[in-house]
């Protein structure tokens, strides 16, 4: 399945059918897959400069991350994204980039910073008359206020809610309406409104194809079980409460968990059948205890959380998938490099690694293992390049680092090169022998003194050790350039 994924993938001519075959990940739920895929497109938009797709690209990585719940990785792509939308991107752009920062921020138990965040996609989703945006941030900020036990709030937005609806019915999705009248109950409940329920369940059920939501329906049915418990029609509580705890303990969710056991314990006591009850005690308390392991866990991200902020300037310059130094890091720190080589009339040495036949990898494991592949390479590289040493991920498979000064050049760089060149690349199933190829070209040989010139010259190296066999280091030859 995996592979014939990956090899359509790769078969696809243009970056923009590539963009659309990776979104389409998203509607099979694949969402690994496509992360591996907007990654690569991402590095591949940056080459060709097209930074709107850059960020879009980024924003499908966060949401593909969200998506499984890989709060700390997502944690790691946000100040590069938040920095391509303050230097490249639209309103739209930077509405998102709210929406996933309030995600984050609810995630972690940060929910003031998740209002802060909804807040700001609320306005913007406003100012550009985005009504869908507007509508969906407004449903998620209640589900904060709701777990902060905000009433007041919750109830306020649930007006603006039916509001919108009223002026334009075409708005309404099976999602926002069931967030609606589910969140509008909950209200009631906690308010004691019974006599207002019953026609909200009603509405509820007569949302189309609402069946086919399993999320809203277990949620539906939690409600419905709390307003059977306050009636005292314990025996219709149960049997809806059973139904939403069978879907909830797969997935652990809150606050529906701790809800649906904290009111089957309380039916079943009232019916009389103790044993029950007291599983459903034992299940919460066991709960409970876990959860202090994870109030651990979401310490360690807080931790994380502050780093990041302190350090956001440092961030924007990381790749997310190798923790290495980004293009951008290379584009800025490089060029200084080499005004001031230029300044003091000194050189600066650029070479530029390539892994050979790369897309086999991916075209035979997939592009998970080929994720793997880059992330070891880069711990190779790293390990045998002197200390000082610009060194950047400069797209997919290629890597990039610029030196100053060294004695013996070719001896130098053709030890290097041995170092990193026939690399094993293992992982638990498989074990696979990569070769590298390698440019070189100095600032002495450039007429430009430029980086982006620098650079240009260490690719056609590189090209030419491509084209005689691979696995080999060139050198530009600055007799060429000269005859140029
Ligand atoms: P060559 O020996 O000529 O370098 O052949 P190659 O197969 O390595 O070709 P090339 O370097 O041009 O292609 C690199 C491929 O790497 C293209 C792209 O599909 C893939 N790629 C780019 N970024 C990523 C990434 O982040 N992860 C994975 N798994 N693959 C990537
Ligand atoms: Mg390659």
């Amino acid at each position: 399945m995996q592979q014939t994924e990956t090899i359509e993938f790769d078969s696809l001519q243009t970056l923009d059918e590539k963009f659309e075959y990776a979104k389409s990940m998203h509607l099979i739920a694949n969402f690994e897959e496509g992360l591996s895929y907007f990654r690569i497109l991402k590095t591949e938009y940056e080459q060709v400069k097209q930074y709107d797709k850059v960020i879009d690209c980024l924003g499908w990585i966060c949401q593909n991350l969200a998506n499984m719940g890989r709060v700390e990785e997502l944690y790691k792509y946000l100040p590069e994204y938040k920095a391509y939308c303050n230097e490249y991107g639209t309103e739209v752009n930077r509405l998102k980039l709210n929406t996933y920062l309030a995600f984050i921020s609810a995630s972690i138990g940060a929910e003031e910073s998740a209002i802060e965040y909804y807040n700001e996609a609320i306005f913007l989703a406003k100012k550009l008359n985005d009504t869908k945006r507007y509508l969906l941030s407004l449903i998620n900020l209640q589900a904060v206020y709701l777990i902060m036990k905000n009433f007041d709030h919750a109830n306020e937005i649930a007006y603006e809610v039916k509001r919108i609806f009223d002026r334009d019915p075409r708005v309404k999705t099976t999602m926002s309406e069931a967030a609606y009248y589910l969140n509008l109950i909950t209200i009631k409940l906690e308010w004691n409104k019974l006599d207002e329920i019953e026609e909200l369940l009603h509405s509820f059920e007569k949302i189309n194809e609402i069946e086919k939501h399993s999320r809203e329906v277990m949620y539906y049915r939690c409600v419905k079980g709390r307003y059977f418990n306050s009636l005292g029609h314990y025996e219709k509580a149960i049997e809806e409460l059973e139904k939403a705890y069978d879907y909830v303990k797969k997935t652990e969710e809150e606050p529906f968990l701790t809800i649906i056991l904290e009111n089957l314990i309380k039916s079943n006591e009232n019916v009389g059948d103790y044993k029950y009850a007291l599983q459903y005690a034992n299940l919460l308390n066991e709960k409970l205890s876990n959860q202090q392991k994870k109030q651990l866990r979401s310490e360690t991200i807080k931790v994380i959380k502050e780093i990041d902020l302190d350090s956001m300037k440092q961030l924007v310059y990381v790749d997310g998938l190798t923790s290495i130094p980004n293009r951008r890091y290379l584009e800025k720190h490089g060029s200084k490099l080499v005004d001031d080589a230029n300044r003091k009339g000194s050189n600066v040495y650029c070479g530029i690694i390539d892994i050979d036949h790369f897309k086999n990898i991916n075209d035979r494991f997939g592009h998970i293992i080929g994720d793997l592949a880059i992330q070891q390479l880069a711990h190779v590289v790293k390990k045998a390049l002197p200390e000082k040493v610009v060194f950047a991920r400069y797209a997919g498979d290629e890597f990039v680092f610029l030196i100053e000064q060294v004695e013996e050049a070719e001896a130098f760089f053709q030890g290097l090169f041995n170092q990193m060149t026939n690399f094993e690349f293992r992982t638990e199933e498989l074990e696979v022998n990569l070769t590298l190829s390698m440019g070189v070209a100095s600032l002495y040989d450039c007429r430009d003194k430029e980086l982006k010139v620098l650079l240009d010259l260490a690719d056609q190296a590189l090209y030419q050790s491509k084209n005689t066999g691979r696995n080999l280091i060139s050198f530009y030859n600055n007799q060429e350039s000269a005859f140029i």
